[in-house]
């Protein structure tokens, strides 16, 4: 009870605060944090997806100037070789402003990351715009192969019903798969524990029978040690899935998959607009706060 008063209180909590405790998840404000931190994670044996925090915005000068960091982030991937792909969301490029901008705005980011052999990932927003993003992410992935990938969550019940249209319509796709972090309406979505991890390791056979390049993005235990078994029932080879985690999320499984020689790429965000992703990370798991606090009221 005391952990759900927190997630309630979290909006509500002076910025210092949840920046003390939000650190864990960012890189930092600035994209030379972003680069410091790929390298120590590539150091580590990880590869990164670069994510410049800012969504639901709708302000068109701020989608144009995420349209120049992520070019400035891409020369620097380049120049500074570093093994990370990015991350970009359609809120951030103005997709509240219209379709057309948004579209228009993400087409140029993933063109001029194609053109460096770059990869972009294309993170899946709330459901409205599921349809949006899917449809993005197979004209862009005709007209561009391998240039580009999207991600499905598995609290949707019409994800599976994607990933049959997706592999009818490119020749491989290439999927991140995560529990979805929006809290959508029970009508459309698994709102129960139990229930989105069933789906989520229904999806991922799925995709493994789709010949589908997965990215595993999760820490739950569950669902890691199901993944295991279903790499292992498909042969997969190394290099045909990789998993994905959270900057500050349980490093200890970090270091076993990497140990185990799995393929591991960490979300890196960083900017200036940490407030809102930090708190839905701690939203997630608000025991790291409740300890904090209980440790400071019991001295
Ligand atoms: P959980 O049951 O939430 O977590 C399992 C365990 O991991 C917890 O018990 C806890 O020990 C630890 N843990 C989890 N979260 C935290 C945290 N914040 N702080 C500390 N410990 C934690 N969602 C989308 O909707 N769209 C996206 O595009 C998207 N991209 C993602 C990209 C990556 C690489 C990852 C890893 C997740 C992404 N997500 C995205 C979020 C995802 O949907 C889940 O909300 C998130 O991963 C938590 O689910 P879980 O599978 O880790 O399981």
């Amino acid at each position: 009870m005391f952990n759900t008063f927190i997630a309630n209180s979290m909006p509500y909590m002076p910025k210092a605060m949840v920046g003390f405790f939000a650190k864990r998840y960012v890189a930092g404000a600035l994209p030379e944090d972003a680069f410091s931190m790929t390298k120590a994670l590539n150091a580590e044996g990880a590869m990164g997806t670069i994510d410049l925090l800012g969504e639901f915005t709708d302000d068109i000068n701020k989608a144009k100037q995420t349209v120049e960091m992520y070019k400035l982030v891409l020369d620097n991937i380049e120049k500074q070789k570093l093994n990370t792909n990015i991350s970009i969301k359609p809120s951030a490029f103005g997709i509240l402003f219209n379709e057309e901008t948004s579209t228009k705005f993400m087409t140029e980011v993933i063109s001029y990351a194609h053109s460096k052999g770059i990869f972009v990932r294309i993170d899946m927003e709330n459901h409205p715009y599921t349809d949006y993003t899917i449809d993005l992410y197979l004209t862009l992935s005709r007209e561009m192969p391998k240039s580009c990938g999207t991600v499905l969550q598995a609290c949707l019940k019409r994800t599976i019903d994607d990933i049959k249209h997706i592999a009818d319509s490119t020749e491989q796709a290439n999927i991140r798969l995560c529990k979805g972090i929006y809290k959508e309406p029970d009508e459309i979505a698994y709102n129960n524990r139990k229930k989105v991890q069933d789906n989520f390791l229904e999806c991922l056979e799925l995709l493994f029978q789709k010949k589908a390049y997965v990215g595993i993005a999760t820490h739950d235990d569950v669902l890691v040690n199901g993944a295991m078994e279903l790499i292992k029932k498909y042969k997969l080879e190394k290099h045909e899935y990789e998993f994905q985690m959270l900057l500050g999320v349980r490093s200890e499984l970090r270091k076993r998959l990497l140990a185990d020689g799995h393929r591991l790429r960490i979300y890196t965000p960083f900017g200036e607009d940490w407030l809102p992703y930090s708190i839905r990370r701690l939203k997630e798991n608000p025991a790291i706060v409740g300890s904090a606090i209980k440790g400071i009221l019991t001295g």
